[in-house]
Order: structure tokens, then sequence, then C-alpha cells
């Protein structure tokens, strides 16, 4: 075709292979020629030397997956911006010129095509657990975790669980197969602490460990990608080369390199990780021995659950919301001894000390020097009855293990045999014989 001939030369040689008319344009005259077959070309099924000199001769509408629905896009829209070049070079009202025209509402048409068929989808909708609501966003550039593609949010409806952070275009949402991990995390709230504990291709039948796909390491017929959480196999699609922090290599090793997971390991782990479900003390005491900021934090913890009580019965702390300090780290105010993944990454770049650190003061402080409520329930020591009031979070302390009762460090240590409180309590016991049994 001459027009199209020509049409190629232009954009191989970015000149003007025609005449300029002398008469202003209006868009708006330019009217489609009958023999443009406009709908044939919509239908990507004829025209196809029509769409050639627009790069648009492969057929972008009739495959069923999203895949590359991307590139499509990024074509048209080039596509679309030569067209409007084209259509000022050329000379006004000429056939060139309106054919030209033609061709871009063609293209502009596509482009909507692209444009999920419904504008009025539900802002809800729940599928295997997941609860999708729809995405408002329009300029954030994000990938389909269904069919890997670009979510194209100007053009693209698009929806996010609300659970997993699963995220994927409205035309995948029915195609979706993977359940939602949150219930994941509530079910299994327990990490595997095995690195990477592989079972072997073989024994996963040299298949994709989730959606079964036929791998290898050799990448035939697919390539196989391990995933250092799991230590099973995955294909391209389960598995995008995502790194994370492995749990199971911090509570042993203390190391922190991120590792390369499969998708569903990435979001289950990023759900994980403020949770607080290591017991530390019981799954590697050993930490303590050689990670020293571990036993910093552990005693930083220790002396806040000795201040929560004065909080909790103190109306200024209470009105202060010095507590909600820890809100990030609800545990630490219920208990000293269990961690998350978060807390361990916080404390090995040093994050915690120092935040930690900083609340201890502030909570001092306030029991101390602030509140005159707090203060008055400071210990005198029994042993020496001299020096300052003491408090239970004080480094040169001890307390009395069963009554609660608080001495300087070297008085107690001296004396170490008998608490003076307990025994004036034991006593007590002893003149009242019925009572025994309390204590
Ligand atoms: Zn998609
Ligand atoms: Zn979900
Ligand atoms: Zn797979
Ligand atoms: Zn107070
Ligand atoms: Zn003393
Ligand atoms: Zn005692």
């Amino acid at each position: 075709m001459e027009y199209d001939e020509r049409l190629a030369h232009f954009r191989q040689t970015r000149l003007n292979p025609f005449d300029r008319g002398e008469e202003d344009y209006d868009p708006q005259d330019g009217k489609p020629a009958p023999e443009q077959e406009p709908r044939a070309e919509l239908s990507g099924t004829g025209s196809s030397d029509r769409t050639m000199d627009l790069g648009l001769a492969e057929d972008h509408f009739s495959r069923p997956m999203g895949s590359c629905v991307d590139s499509d896009i990024e074509k048209l829209k080039l596509a679309i911006e030569e067209c409007k070049k084209l259509i000022l070079e050329l000379p006004e009202h000429s056939e060139k010129q309106k054919d030209t025209v033609v061709k871009l509402i063609h293209l502009r048409l596509k482009l909507q095509e692209l444009k999920d068929p419904e504008e009025d989808e539900p802002n809800l909708r729940i599928l295997l657990e997941h609860r999708f609501s729809k995405e408002k966003s329009k300029s954030v550039k994000q990938t389909c975790d269904k069919c890997s593609a670009i979510i194209w949010g100007l053009i693209q409806t698009w929806y996010t669980c609300t659970g997993c952070y699963y995220r994927c275009h409205s035309k995948c949402l029915n195609l979706i197969n993977k359940p939602c991990v949150r219930s994941k995390v509530s079910h299994q709230s327990e990490y595997e602490l095995s690195i990477c504990p592989e079972i072997g291709l073989d024994r996963q039948d040299y298949r994709c460990s989730e959606c079964r796909t036929p791998v290898s390491l050799r990448g035939v017929p697919s390539e196989a990608r391990q995933c250092d959480y799991t230590g099973q196999y995955y294909c391209t699609t389960c598995h995008w080369n995502d790194t994370a922090i492995i749990p199971a290599r911090v509570i042993h090793n203390w190391e922190f390199e991120p590792r390369k997971v499969c998708r569903s390991s990435l979001r289950y782990l990023a759900l994980m990780m403020p949770r607080p479900v290591l017991k530390l003390k019981e799954i590697n005491p050993l930490l303590f021995n050689f990670v020293e900021e571990l036993v910093e934090i552990r005693k930083l913890r220790q002396d806040i659950l000795l201040m929560k009580p004065y909080f909790i019965t103190c109306k200024e702390a209470m009105e202060a919301r010095l507590l909600l300090q820890l809100q990030d780290r609800q545990h630490f105010v219920e208990n000293d001894d269990m961690y998350s993944l978060q807390d361990l990454i916080d404390i090995s770049s040093g994050r915690l000390s120092c935040s930690l650190t900083e609340i201890h003061t502030t909570f001092a402080k306030h029991i101390k020097l602030d509140c005159e409520k707090c203060q008055a329930k400071g210990f005198v020591c029994e042993l020496c009855k001299e020096g300052d009031i003491l408090f239970p979070f004080d480094s040169h302390t001890s307390v009395c293990q069963d009554c609660s009762a608080v001495f300087h460090r070297d008085c107690y240590y001296d004396n170490s045999t008998t608490c003076p409180k307990c025994t004036r309590m034991t006593g007590r016991q002893q003149d009242e014989p019925f009572d025994i049994q309390t204590r």
C-alpha cells in the first residue's frame, strides 16, 4: 500500500514526506474515510497490513492473559504520539491527514479496550479468604501477583488484599488459585526454624511446590527457583527472586543476610515480622552468651516490666499515656522473653537499644523525679535502713523473689539467707495457725 510505504518511510527518516498545505486544520472536521474499515481493525482480525505501519502488527487483544498487556500499552502510547506528530506535519485537510486522524481514533479506542470492561466493579471482593479491596491509586506502578505483568493504575482497575497485600488486575481476580496468607499466619503462627529445609526436586516430583508446574534446575521446561525459607523449589511465576531475612538463620546463626524466597513466603514473612513468636531462651539460649546486645535488651525489658505496676496505678502516668510509647511492641509490656523477627533485626542494627534506652529513661524519670505518688512507692533498704529510696529497676538493687521487697544489692548479698520482710510474714503466719495455706 502506497500510504503505508510512505508512512513507514516517514518513520524511518523522521522527515515529513508530504507537502504542507496553507489552510488551518480543525481536527473535529476529520471524518473517518469509509474505506478505513475501522471495526475490522478493532476486532483484531483484519487490516493487519494497515496496523503494521504504526508498529501494531501484533494482535494485542486475542491473548487470554495479561502478560503482554504492558508492552502493548507502551506500543500503543508510542503509536498515538507518533500519530499526533504526523497529523501536525501532514498537509491540512489532506486525505492523508484525515486518514491519520482516523488512525489516531482507532489507536485511542484500542487503548480504551485495555481498560477493564466494568468501571463499576465492587469495592470489596472475597476470594479464597482474601479480602480484595478496589484500589483508587492511579499513579502507582505495581506488578500483578497473578499474571506478573504491570498494573497500569491509570487505565486498569486493580485490587489489593487487605489481609496479605496480594495485588492483581481485576481481570485476574477470577484466575487466582492461591489462598490468603493471612489465614496461614493465624493458623500457623510458628516459623519454620530449620535452615532451608530442602527435600529435593525428586520428592517434589520435579514440579513447582505451589502450582505444580513442571520445573528443573536445567530450566527445562521451566526454571526451578529455590525458596530459602521453605527449602522447596518453585516456578518463575511463584518465585520472583524476592529476598527476605530468614528467621531460622537469625536464630541459629545471628545472620541477617536477605535470601531469595518465593512470593508466598515473602508475604508470610512480611506479615509475621512484627509478631512476637520467638521464645529465644528456649529456641537458642546460647545466643545470649555471645550477642551482648541481647543481654542489654533483656535487662531493659525486665526493668520496664518492673516499672509497669507503677504506671498502671498512677493516674498521671495513665493520662500522659506513658506506656503507649511501647505500642508498636506491645509484648514488651507483657513479658520479657518473647521476640519478634523485627525486634531481632532492630537489635542487630542497634535501633532497638537506642529507642528502648530512651523510653527506659523517660519511665524512670517519671517514677523517681516527676511524680510524687510514684516516688512514695519506693523502698527503704530494710537491711541497712540507710541511704536513698530504692526502686526495683535501679541497677544497684536486688529484689526478693518472694515478697518483691527491694534492698541494696550489697546488703542483700551480705545477708543472702534471710529477707526481713519474708521473716516477718512467716512469723505472723505462725501466730495464725488456721491461715498456713496462704504462704
Ligand atoms: Zn494480572
Ligand atoms: Zn490475602
Ligand atoms: Zn508455581
Ligand atoms: Zn506516677
Ligand atoms: Zn541496704
Ligand atoms: Zn522477701
